[in-house]
């Protein structure tokens, strides 16, 4: 039994709850009569209230995110219809900002911004007062000096299966008005000896899979400095995780990030937007010879794995300019390019271009944009398309040599454009597509409508496929199978039911 459980839905079985953790290493006196429980967004909800109320808690409190807010909000109707008497607490980003766009009326509690010293404050009222709590609390940034670190809460089995989130900062200095990180204006850090002690034990504990959750690693060099010295002092085989902003690699971090060995170090460099305009209409900043500087030398001089990221959608800007943008930082790097719908987030500022720029959303999460004055409603449906289909084909690194076939003289928007609308006529889906069938629609494309040479692409495509021990070649490019001799174009359900169809008029 437990009086306290704390609790959430994952995105996935192999992410941990580090702000749940926060919660619990601060609870002092509270510890002990406290529980962690995470779930996965597909765990039936009911089931998930099932495990909760087994405990006979007082209390739950619930980290509320974009991707679980619908699953929080049925877990809070079911608990207090169950148990009217639970005091239930909501907390996180989803729950923090206003508008609620997902009804969060039935939680008794909501703790609005950080939650450490707030939660452990309420807990307190609660067990040892019969003071009612107040609806919404504000609660005030935490002083990082005295926050208890929650790394001890992550188990052995965590250690062992699961990624284990660290932070050495909060906040972010920019105003990108997109962005959340942009309300914490002041850039707080965990006293670095403390936070180095911390990764240290956590490092004798096994971990060699740490993911930043800090939004600028790259702002305090000093600090920054500290934290790569501390990975490039161990041996074996590690990975690590920095979210970096382009703009910023002095010789200091040039030099270290190029002494990590291969596949030890992955980068996520936020681009968003190449256009200046665009970028000053949203308060970004934006130095373009900077980051072509940088991703060049990243690139040429490091084994960093690169991940940068672009928006469609940003106000003011048409699907010519996000092409020339994609075309642009395609020929800068070479690594993986995200493509991310623009999304409208509670307490940002983006609403204010919302008239003049034509912005429409939906209301549901992940409240992605719809359209804009430049880009209408089916041209961005064609974009989510686009996207999906870039991650298989370019992001997936499953198709290294073929994909830039897909395109022609630099210009991968419009060649990639041009597949995704063709690929997209013959599955009718950007689900559920096997390595298989994908090599064979890219083949398919290639040979009919790219009017490649047909032993050339399959030669690439072989390539691709082996390059990944232990894989088994499509059966089209396998010796001596019919497939393989004979080149047809397939039907795509689309025609397959179409002539059905026409067979039954008949
Ligand atoms: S997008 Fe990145 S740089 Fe901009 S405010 Fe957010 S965290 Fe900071």
């Amino acid at each position: 039994m437990h009086d306290i459980v704390l609790t959430t839905f994952n995105a996935r079985y192999a992410h941990t709850a580090l702000g749940l953790r926060y919660l619990l290493a601060n609870l002092k006196e509270w510890q002990p009569k406290a529980r962690l429980l995470e779930f996965v967004i597909n765990t039936n909800v009911a089931e998930a209230a099932e495990a909760i109320l087994a405990c006979n808690p007082k209390i739950v409190g619930i980290s509320a995110y974009i991707w679980n807010a619908n699953e929080v909000r049925e877990l809070v109707e079911i608990i207090k219809k169950i148990a009217p008497q639970i005091w239930v607490v909501l907390g996180g980003p989803e729950a923090s900002h206003l508008p609620h766009r997902v009804d969060f009326g039935k939680a008794d509690v909501i703790i609005q911004g950080e939650g450490e010293v707030a939660f452990y404050n309420l807990v307190t009222q609660l067990l040892t007062t019969s003071e009612p709590p107040q609806h919404r609390i504000s609660a005030s940034p935490v002083d990082m000096k005295t926050l208890i670190l929650p790394y001890a809460f992550y188990t052995d089995h965590d250690i062992a299966h699961r990624t284990c989130y660290v932070e050495a900062s909060r906040g972010c200095p920019f105003s990108c008005e997109f962005c959340l990180s942009s309300l914490d204006k002041k850039v707080r850090e965990i006293p670095l000896p403390l936070f180095l002690d911390a990764l240290e034990t956590l490092w004798k504990r096994g971990v060699r899979n740490f993911k930043f959750i800090d939004r600028t690693f790259n702002l305090s060099i000093a600090t920054a400095t500290r934290l790569l010295d501390f990975f490039l002092a161990k041996e074996g085989e590690y990975f690590v995780h920095f979210e970096v902003i382009p703009e910023r690699f002095p010789e200091a971090l040039k030099e270290r990030i190029a002494r990590f060995a291969p596949a030890s170090l992955q980068l996520e460099i936020g681009i968003q937007t190449l256009n200046p305009d665009i970028a000053k209409g949203i308060h970004r900043k934006l130095n373009i010879p900077k980051i072509a500087q940088n991703l060049a030398f990243l690139q040429e001089h490091t084994h960093a794995h690169l991940h940068v990221d672009l928006i469609v959608g940003l106000p003011g800007e048409d699907l010519g300019n996000f092409g020339r943008n994609l075309d642009m930082l395609q020929s800068l790097t070479q690594c993986e390019i995200q493509i991310g719908m623009l999304k409208k987030l509670s307490g940002t500022t983006l609403s204010r271009h919302d008239e003049e720029q034509g912005m429409v959303y939906a209301d549901t999460p992940p409240y992605e944009v719809l359209q804009t004055q430049d880009v209408p409603f089916a041209a961005m449906q064609r974009m989510k398309r686009f996207a999906r289909f870039w991650d298989l084909v370019y992001n997936s690194g499953n198709f290294k040599k073929t994909a830039p076939k897909l395109w022609r003289n630099g210009k991968v928007y419009a060649g990639f454009g041009a597949f995704s609308g063709w690929i997209y006529s013959q599955t009718e889906s950007t689900w559920q597509i096997s390595l298989d069938r994908l090599s064979w629609l890219i083949f398919t494309y290639l040979i009919t409508q790219m009017h490649e040479d047909e032993s050339f692409v399959k030669g690439l495509i072989i390539e691709d496929i082996m390059a990944v021990p232990g894989r088994k070649l499509p059966k089209f490019l396998r010796e001596n199978t019919p497939e393989s001799n004979v080149f047809k174009t397939q039907p795509s359900p689309a025609n397959k039911r179409q002539r059905k169809h026409t067979a039954q008029a008949q």
